[in-house]
Protein backbone atom coordinates (compact mmCIF):
# COMPACT_ATOMS: atom_id res chain seq x y z
CA UNK A 1 0.00 0.00 0.00
CA UNK A 2 1.85 3.16 -1.18
CA UNK A 3 -0.11 6.23 -0.33
CA UNK A 4 -0.14 9.93 -0.04
CA UNK A 5 -2.15 11.93 2.26
CA UNK A 6 -3.59 15.41 1.58
CA UNK A 7 -5.17 17.80 3.28
CA UNK A 8 -6.31 21.37 4.35
CA UNK A 9 -4.70 22.34 8.00
CA UNK A 10 -6.94 21.40 10.96
CA UNK A 11 -8.41 18.87 8.75
CA UNK A 12 -6.61 15.82 11.40
CA UNK A 13 -4.27 14.65 8.00
CA UNK A 14 -1.54 13.87 10.35
CA UNK A 15 -3.57 12.08 13.16
CA UNK A 16 -5.01 10.61 10.08
CA UNK A 17 -1.86 8.85 8.69
CA UNK A 18 -0.71 8.01 11.98
CA UNK A 19 -3.80 5.76 12.31
CA UNK A 20 -3.74 4.22 9.32
CA UNK A 21 -0.31 3.68 8.94
CA UNK A 22 -0.54 1.51 12.16
CA UNK A 23 -3.75 -0.28 10.96
CA UNK A 24 -1.86 -1.49 8.10
CA UNK A 25 1.45 -2.18 9.11
CA UNK A 26 2.92 1.00 7.00
CA UNK A 27 5.83 3.52 7.80
CA UNK A 28 4.61 6.96 7.77
CA UNK A 29 7.33 9.20 5.93
CA UNK A 30 7.07 12.77 6.79
CA UNK A 31 10.28 14.77 4.73
CA UNK A 32 10.61 16.56 7.71
CA UNK A 33 11.81 13.66 9.68
CA UNK A 34 13.83 12.10 6.57
CA UNK A 35 15.82 15.69 6.03
CA UNK A 36 16.51 15.57 10.10
CA UNK A 37 17.59 12.54 10.27
CA UNK A 38 20.23 12.69 7.34
CA UNK A 39 21.10 15.82 8.56
CA UNK A 40 22.13 13.91 12.26
CA UNK A 41 23.82 11.09 10.70
CA UNK A 42 25.49 14.08 8.32
CA UNK A 43 25.08 12.59 5.27
CA UNK A 44 26.40 14.16 2.02
CA UNK A 45 22.56 15.08 0.91
CA UNK A 46 21.63 15.90 4.50
CA UNK A 47 24.10 18.22 4.80
CA UNK A 48 23.59 20.00 1.49
CA UNK A 49 19.32 19.83 2.12
CA UNK A 50 20.23 22.10 5.71
CA UNK A 51 22.57 24.67 4.10
CA UNK A 52 19.06 25.48 1.62
CA UNK A 53 17.34 25.51 4.82
CA UNK A 54 19.80 27.68 6.74
CA UNK A 55 19.46 30.16 4.30
CA UNK A 56 15.53 30.05 4.93
CA UNK A 57 15.42 28.35 0.91
CA UNK A 58 13.32 25.62 0.28
CA UNK A 59 15.60 22.69 -0.61
CA UNK A 60 15.69 21.60 -4.25
CA UNK A 61 13.67 19.04 -5.84
CA UNK A 62 16.38 17.01 -6.53
CA UNK A 63 18.05 16.61 -3.80
CA UNK A 64 14.38 15.90 -1.55
CA UNK A 65 14.40 13.03 -4.97
CA UNK A 66 17.30 11.45 -4.07
CA UNK A 67 16.47 11.29 -0.26
CA UNK A 68 13.20 10.02 -0.35
CA UNK A 69 14.17 7.50 -3.11
CA UNK A 70 16.57 6.41 -0.32
CA UNK A 71 14.28 6.20 2.13
CA UNK A 72 11.75 4.77 0.07
CA UNK A 73 14.39 1.78 -0.70
CA UNK A 74 14.53 0.78 3.18
CA UNK A 75 13.72 -2.63 4.43
CA UNK A 76 10.79 -0.98 6.86
CA UNK A 77 8.95 0.34 3.74
CA UNK A 78 8.24 -3.36 2.72
CA UNK A 79 4.78 -3.50 3.56
CA UNK A 80 3.75 0.00 1.77
CA UNK A 81 4.22 3.87 3.26
CA UNK A 82 2.02 6.81 4.17
CA UNK A 83 3.62 10.41 2.34
CA UNK A 84 3.02 13.36 4.23
CA UNK A 85 4.77 16.28 2.89
CA UNK A 86 5.61 15.09 -0.29
CA UNK A 87 5.27 15.27 -3.10
CA UNK A 88 4.40 19.15 -2.95
CA UNK A 89 4.27 19.80 -6.50
CA UNK A 90 3.46 18.35 -9.54
CA UNK A 91 6.94 17.89 -10.88
CA UNK A 92 8.02 16.22 -7.90
CA UNK A 93 4.59 14.07 -8.47
CA UNK A 94 6.34 13.55 -11.88
CA UNK A 95 9.72 12.63 -10.56
CA UNK A 96 8.40 9.74 -7.49
CA UNK A 97 6.03 8.37 -10.49
CA UNK A 98 9.50 7.62 -11.98
CA UNK A 99 11.27 5.64 -9.13
CA UNK A 100 8.01 4.78 -6.84
CA UNK A 101 4.20 4.78 -8.18
CA UNK A 102 2.13 5.46 -5.75
CA UNK A 103 -1.17 3.47 -5.60
CA UNK A 104 -3.62 6.08 -4.38
CA UNK A 105 -3.87 9.50 -2.75
CA UNK A 106 -6.26 10.07 -0.01
CA UNK A 107 -7.59 13.59 0.27
CA UNK A 108 -9.25 14.89 3.23
CA UNK A 109 -11.76 17.18 2.14
CA UNK A 110 -13.24 20.07 4.16
CA UNK A 111 -14.77 22.85 2.95
CA UNK A 112 -12.90 26.08 3.73
CA UNK A 113 -15.63 27.75 5.30
CA UNK A 114 -15.65 24.85 7.93
CA UNK A 115 -12.03 24.85 8.04
CA UNK A 116 -11.87 28.62 9.14
CA UNK A 117 -15.15 28.01 11.74
CA UNK A 118 -12.45 25.20 13.30
CA UNK A 119 -9.44 26.94 13.04
CA UNK A 120 -10.56 30.29 14.64
CA UNK A 121 -12.17 28.52 17.56
CA UNK A 122 -8.76 27.67 18.84
CA UNK A 123 -7.43 28.72 21.92
CA UNK A 124 -3.93 28.11 23.14
CA UNK A 125 -1.84 28.30 26.81
CA UNK A 126 1.58 28.98 27.77
CA UNK A 127 1.53 26.04 29.12
CA UNK A 128 0.77 23.81 26.04
CA UNK A 129 -2.94 22.99 26.98
CA UNK A 130 -5.60 23.63 23.57
CA UNK A 131 -9.10 24.54 23.94
CA UNK A 132 -11.91 25.28 21.15
CA UNK A 133 -14.70 27.17 22.19
CA UNK A 134 -16.95 24.95 19.71
CA UNK A 135 -15.95 21.54 20.56
CA UNK A 136 -13.43 21.41 23.82
CA UNK A 137 -14.40 24.93 25.80
CA UNK A 138 -12.41 25.20 29.34
CA UNK A 139 -14.37 25.63 32.26
CA UNK A 140 -13.80 29.09 32.65
CA UNK A 141 -14.15 31.14 29.54
CA UNK A 142 -11.04 32.34 28.49
CA UNK A 143 -9.25 30.53 31.66
CA UNK A 144 -7.18 27.42 31.44
CA UNK A 145 -8.24 24.10 32.87
CA UNK A 146 -4.66 23.18 33.60
CA UNK A 147 -2.72 26.24 35.17
CA UNK A 148 -5.38 28.65 35.61
CA UNK A 149 -3.66 31.22 33.11
CA UNK A 150 -5.34 33.42 30.54
CA UNK A 151 -5.83 31.56 27.11
CA UNK A 152 -4.84 33.36 23.86
CA UNK A 153 -5.55 32.79 20.29
CA UNK A 154 -2.59 32.55 18.04
CA UNK A 155 -1.79 34.73 14.62
CA UNK A 156 -1.86 31.58 12.78
CA UNK A 157 -5.18 30.65 13.79
CA UNK A 158 -6.66 34.57 12.72
CA UNK A 159 -9.33 34.33 10.25
CA UNK A 160 -6.90 36.67 7.44
CA UNK A 161 -4.17 33.98 8.12
CA UNK A 162 -6.27 31.10 8.02
CA UNK A 163 -7.88 31.99 4.45
CA UNK A 164 -4.10 32.92 3.64
CA UNK A 165 -2.65 29.37 4.31
CA UNK A 166 -5.76 28.12 2.59
CA UNK A 167 -5.23 29.77 -0.61
CA UNK A 168 -1.26 28.25 -0.45
CA UNK A 169 -2.80 24.66 0.23
CA UNK A 170 -5.61 24.89 -2.88
CA UNK A 171 -3.00 26.36 -5.49
CA UNK A 172 -0.47 23.52 -4.09
CA UNK A 173 -2.64 21.01 -3.92
CA UNK A 174 -5.14 21.45 -7.06
CA UNK A 175 -2.70 20.57 -9.91
CA UNK A 176 -1.37 17.45 -7.87
CA UNK A 177 -5.22 16.45 -7.17
CA UNK A 178 -5.18 17.05 -10.66
CA UNK A 179 -2.80 14.73 -12.04
CA UNK A 180 -3.66 11.76 -9.85
CA UNK A 181 -7.18 12.30 -10.32
CA UNK A 182 -5.90 11.54 -14.31
CA UNK A 183 -4.11 8.23 -13.53
CA UNK A 184 -6.95 7.12 -11.86
CA UNK A 185 -5.76 7.21 -8.33
CA UNK A 186 -7.79 9.71 -6.37
CA UNK A 187 -9.49 9.17 -2.73
CA UNK A 188 -11.90 11.95 -1.77
CA UNK A 189 -12.77 11.13 2.03
CA UNK A 190 -16.06 13.64 3.52
CA UNK A 191 -13.39 15.10 6.86
CA UNK A 192 -16.36 16.40 7.87
CA UNK A 193 -16.92 13.97 10.11
CA UNK A 194 -15.73 13.25 13.73
CA UNK A 195 -11.98 11.50 14.02
CA UNK A 196 -13.73 7.80 14.06
CA UNK A 197 -15.59 8.70 11.26
CA UNK A 198 -13.10 10.04 8.89
CA UNK A 199 -11.22 6.96 10.04
CA UNK A 200 -13.45 4.63 8.92
CA UNK A 201 -14.44 6.04 5.74
CA UNK A 202 -10.59 5.88 4.71
CA UNK A 203 -10.65 2.02 6.22
CA UNK A 204 -13.67 1.70 4.14
CA UNK A 205 -12.67 2.78 0.79
CA UNK A 206 -8.96 0.94 1.21
CA UNK A 207 -10.64 -2.31 1.41
CA UNK A 208 -12.41 -1.90 -1.76
CA UNK A 209 -9.43 -0.94 -3.45
CA UNK A 210 -6.62 -3.60 -1.69
ZN1 LIG B 1 -2.46 26.60 30.98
Amino acid sequence: MKLLFLGPPGAGKGTQAISVCKKYSLVHIATGDIFRKEFSEKSKLGVLAKSYMDKGDLVPNDITIKMVKKRLSQDDCVNGFVLDGFPRDVSQAESLEKICAIDYVVEIHCPDEQIVERLEGRLVCKCGATYNIVTNSPKVCGICDECGDRLYQRDDDKSEAIRKRLEIYHGTTEPLIAFYKLKGKYIMINGMQSIDGVFNSIVSELSRKF
